[in-house]
């Protein structure tokens, strides 16, 4: 397999489809897939990169893969189980077991943004549960 590459400035933002947004997905997110096998063959990982807009927030979900966010760009509060919050800001790194509740809400002037990475072979088997 070759070693892939591509610019984050080169990959387009995408939006939640109607059926998602159905779901409960906040219309106003959007990311960028980055790496997954459907992208470039890699197997067991996946990575995204994740905006929340200024006074925007990622709707409370679960899902059954384990995820991990590093915070980029801006700052929010990270709702954890529902009830316990976390400050978030650039640098910053997090785990997060499978099937526990979790969102993410900017609380700065700029757009919050992150890189997701999920140990799954493609992003679009992570089924998001926003309940
Ligand atoms: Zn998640």
């Amino acid at each position: 397999m070759e070693i892939f590459y591509r610019s984050l400035a080169d990959i387009k933002w995408e939006k939640s489809t109607k059926a998602r947004v159905a779901s409960g997905a906040n219309p106003k997110t959007e990311w960028k897939h980055l790496i997954d096998n459907k992208i470039c063959g890699s197997e067991g990982v996946s990575v995204g990169y994740g905006k929340i807009p200024i006074g925007e927030y990622l709707p409370l979900h679960t899902h059954t893969p384990q995820e991990i966010y590093f915070v980029t760009k801006g700052t929010g509060i990270l709702s954890m189980d529902g009830d316990k919050t976390q400050n978030l800001g650039s640098g910053d790194t997090v785990y997060i077991p499978g099937k526990k509740r979790h969102g993410i809400t900017n609380t700065g002037n700029v757009d919050f943004e992150y890189l997701f990475i999920f140990m799954v072979n493609n992003w679009s088997d992570v089924k998001y549960d926003f309940q």
